[in-house]
């Protein structure tokens, strides 16, 4: 019976095929949704435009086709919400929680934001950033792996962007106002993105949208201890090993135990044992 009360995602942002890292965290967010009998939905993370490489949603597409994870409901695409995106400025516009920011990318990256263009008069004709204004108070959320984690943006991140200075929305809002739009309840994915998790918490609170749980699994790091990823060109898992393998090999990484059973199983039989006998306890640090 479908359970109301859990929905689901995963959201890869089209920059390359999907790696092992990023199967790992489909599957891990798959395998939880329906392991409570919730929904899985699918959205395409397509509006850091110069990240999107050409046919990559295609590919991740079937990709997880090939793999049996199958979604439901439409594929949602972000290129297609920046409406929705712009609405949510509007608003905090409106909150006086917003302002234009001039200053360049090169000398705020890396370090909290001390809000130099918080107090500045407009420079009309000049391009600019909009960045949302952070208080002292603490953002906290419970992770299902990682515990509980609490911090202030002020010393994480400081007021951040909410649109780049280009005209592209960030990702913090969009993914907010996304998952808030569809009703997602349970956010499972890498913990590359447990950082953002406090913007997010706190863009939340501000916009007035409901908290989703959070469980952040580890990262899939290659043999210098990095953290492979869509855009450095990782490879394709699928072009050298068959989809059962690669459920076999990301359930390991999961703690998941597979049982000796399934070797030479099908991927549809690995998959209901795995539906069967997740737990997120498994799931190392
Ligand atoms: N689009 C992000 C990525 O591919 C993931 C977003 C999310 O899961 O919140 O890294």
């Amino acid at each position: 019976m479908l359970n109301t009360s859990y929905t689901g995602r995963f959201a890869p942002t089209p920059s390359g095929p999907l790696h092992f890292g990023s199967i790992v965290a489909a599957l891990a967010s798959y395998l939880d949704a329906r392991h409570h009998g919730g929904r899985w939905l699918l959205r395409i993370e397509d509006i850091d435009t110069p990240r999107v490489r050409r046919g990559a949603d295609r590919k991740i597409i079937d990709t997880l086709e090939i793999l049996g994870l199958e979604w439901d409901g439409d594929i949602v695409y972000q290129s297609e919400r920046i409406d929705h995106y712009q609405r949510a400025l509007a608003l905090l516009r409106d909150k006086d929680l917003l302002y234009r920011c001039y200053c360049p990318r090169r000398l705020t990256k890396g370090k909290p934001y001390p809000g130099t263009c918080r107090a500045r008069e407009e420079i009309p004709g000049k391009p600019y950033a909009l960045r949302v204004k952070t208080s002292q108070q603490p953002v906290s959320f419970a992770d299902a792996i990682q515990g509980r984690l609490a911090g202030r943006l002020i010393e994480l991140t400081g007021d951040f962007i909410l649109r780049r200075s280009d005209g592209l929305i960030a990702y913090n809002l969009a993914v907010v106002v996304d998952d808030a739009a569809q009703g997602v309840t349970h956010i499972v994915r890498g913990a590359d993105l447990l950082d953002t998790t406090f913007n997010q918490v706190y863009l939340q609170s501000v916009l007035n949208l409901p908290a989703p749980g959070y469980a952040h699994h580890p990262l899939v790091l290659d043999e210098r201890g990095k953290k492979v990823s869509k855009q450095d060109g990782a490879t394709d898992v699928l072009a050298g090993a068959s989809p059962e393998t690669v459920l076999l090999q990301s359930l390991g990484f999961l703690g998941q135990n597979p049982d000796q059973e399934l070797k030479g199983a099908g991927k549809r039989d690995i998959l209901a044992w795995a539906v069967d006998h997740w737990t997120i306890e498994g799931v190392r640090r």
